[in-house]
């Protein structure tokens, strides 16, 4: 059975997607922050359709949590495919009102824990170290695209920095049996515009989106869990927008 480690895969796009890996027969591994609960209802969920799923805490912000997860997922079996998906904002503002202290906080948990969760799965992954190759998915944002004026031009920053780390990544493991995507969500109905002040935010904004409607988390599962398949075999460095046509 192949393995995947989704991190954040406690609410939102995550869980959605470690509920559909699942069903396509991984082994999944959720990784989560704060919200035991919500992610044991997640290996519930799993588990309940027949499933597989381990529960990984970590802050994927802390490298020696980083470590710690990748141990564990050791002993479960060898690491075929890692979604990084962790990805935070704080309240709608401008730059002019944006402190150093939330810059570290934004880039530490969305760029340099995409970095390093990326480094410990080419480790594993990678024919050069004796792996046996693998697919890494990037989480990122149509915000790297529109810059999220007025809103968290930090997140949409951190956001653009994930992309080029898929963009360079993926050259540099292309040779060795690793592919490295992304996608790029738009509106999509989950806890993180609460986290900017704003839970309703996706209906303010529908009617601007060609398909004038929200995106749900599974329909960003979907397009996650095709470019980990064989399927999406000769692709690599691409990026998947799931915006409604935004
Ligand atoms: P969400 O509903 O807010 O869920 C966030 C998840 O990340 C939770 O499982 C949370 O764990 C976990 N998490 C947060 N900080 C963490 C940390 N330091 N270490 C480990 N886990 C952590 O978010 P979402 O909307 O599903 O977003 C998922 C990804 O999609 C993010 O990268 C986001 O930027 C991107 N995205 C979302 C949208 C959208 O409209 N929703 C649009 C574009 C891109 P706990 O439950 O334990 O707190």
């Amino acid at each position: 059975m192949k393995t995947i480690l989704i991190t954040g895969a406690s609410r939102g796009i995550g869980a959605a997607t470690a509920i559909l890996a699942a069903q396509r027969g991984y082994q999944v591994c959720i990784n989560y922050h704060r919200n035991s609960e919500a992610a044991e209802e997640v290996a519930a969920a799993i588990r309940a359709q027949g499933g597989t799923a381990f529960l990984l805490q970590g802050d994927v912000g802390k490298e020696e949590d980083v470590q710690r997860i990748f141990r564990a997922v050791d002993k479960i079996g060898p690491l075929h495919a890692l979604v990084n998906n962790v990805g935070v904002l704080e309240k709608q503002v401008r730059v002019e009102s944006i402190d150093a202290e939330r810059l570290h906080r934004i880039l530490t948990t969305n760029v340099i824990s995409c970095f390093i969760c990326s480094r410990e799965a080419v480790r594993r992954m990678s024919v050069k170290h004796g792996g046996q190759g693998g697919a890494i998915v990037n989480v990122s944002s149509i915000a790297a695209r529109t810059g999220s004026p007025g809103e968290y031009v930090d997140y949409a920053a951190s956001k653009g920095a994930m992309d080029v780390l898929t963009t360079g990544l993926s050259k540099e493991v292309a040779d060795e049996g690793i592919r490295v995507n992304g996608v790029r969500p738009g509106f999509i109905y989950t806890d993180i515009h609460a986290s900017g002040g704003e839970p309703g935010r996706v209906d303010r904004l529908k009617d601007a989106i060609p398909m004038k409607r929200g995106g749900k988390a599974e329909e960003v599962a979907e397009a996650i869990l095709w470019l980990l398949s064989d399927a999406a075999s000769f692709s690599t460095g691409t990026f998947i927008d799931i915006t409604g046509g935004r």
